[in-house]
């Protein structure tokens, strides 16, 4: 069985490199260009998570999903929310809409994908089981196994946890401070430099010769798990307007 996603973005080329993505990771798909159209699919179709654009034309993206919050057959359908710019984000996180998550644009398809997913296992463990992936990065999370493409990938626990955590938040960028936090738990007596150095032999074990880093440094702000800029980046959006 696989889940059904309902994309609302009225940019018809971005909709269809979407559908056309989703459905390669086998996903069903529906469509729609406006609030007004997805509200339809919503009652006939009822999708199993929404990925819905801030902008619309007619009712806005934040707008819409305060409605399905407000009816009680949509009040616990997952909500991913795309954002075209960094202040929109801000304001996201500020308000109480209820999105489950969001991405900003532009985002790559491997991203969105995993935070689809990452949403799907809380809300329908049923439809996605306990896997985690990122590009060709593979975590079984109940029989703790990692796989980079065809080969295994041996861990220590804390490089689990910390790979796991990064899985379960991918293209975030986590300071060492957060990381230590959330990995190791805030009563743990670890200095910041382990994190650099957990992070240091995660890398090793995850990338073999001539496979592409997927931990990404930040510099002065700490780490993310996160596809170089050039390769996929560009493949699900259009770049960033420069106006
Ligand atoms: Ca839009």
């Amino acid at each position: 069985m696989s889940a059904r996603i309902l994309i609302v973005e009225d940019e018809a080329a971005l909709r269809k490199i979407l559908a056309y993505n989703l459905r390669a990771a086998n996903f069903e798909v529906l469509q729609a260009a406006d609030a007004e159209e997805a509200e339809l699919l919503v009652t006939e179709q009822p999708p199993d998570l929404v990925i819905l654009d801030w902008m619309l034309p007619g009712m806005s993206g934040l707008e819409f999903c305060r409605r399905l919050r407000r009816r009680p057959a949509t009040a616990e359908l997952p909500v991913v929310m795309l954002t075209a710019r960094a202040e929109e984000t801000d304001r996201l996180r500020g308000l109480d809409m209820g999105a489950d998550d969001y991405v900003t644009k532009p985002f790559s398809t491997a991203e969105l994908i995993a935070r689809i997913r990452a949403v799907l296992r809380r809300s329908r463990p049923g439809l996605v089981g306990d896997v985690l992936t990122f590009h060709d990065l593979r975590m079984d999370v109940a029989a703790h196994r990692v796989f980079r493409g065809q080969r295994e990938v041996h861990l220590t626990p804390t490089e689990f946890r910390l790979l796991r955590y990064l899985l379960e938040n991918p293209g975030r960028v986590f300071s060492r401070g957060q990381l230590l936090d959330r990995v190791w738990g805030s009563a743990a007596e670890v200095e910041l430099r382990t994190v650099d150095a957990t992070v240091r032999r995660l890398r090793r074990a995850l990338n073999a010769a001539g496979e592409i880093d997927l931990v990404r440094t930040v510099r002065a702000e700490g780490y993310a798990l996160d596809l170089p800029s050039a390769t996929d980046r560009t493949t699900a959006c259009p770049p960033p307007s420069t106006a």
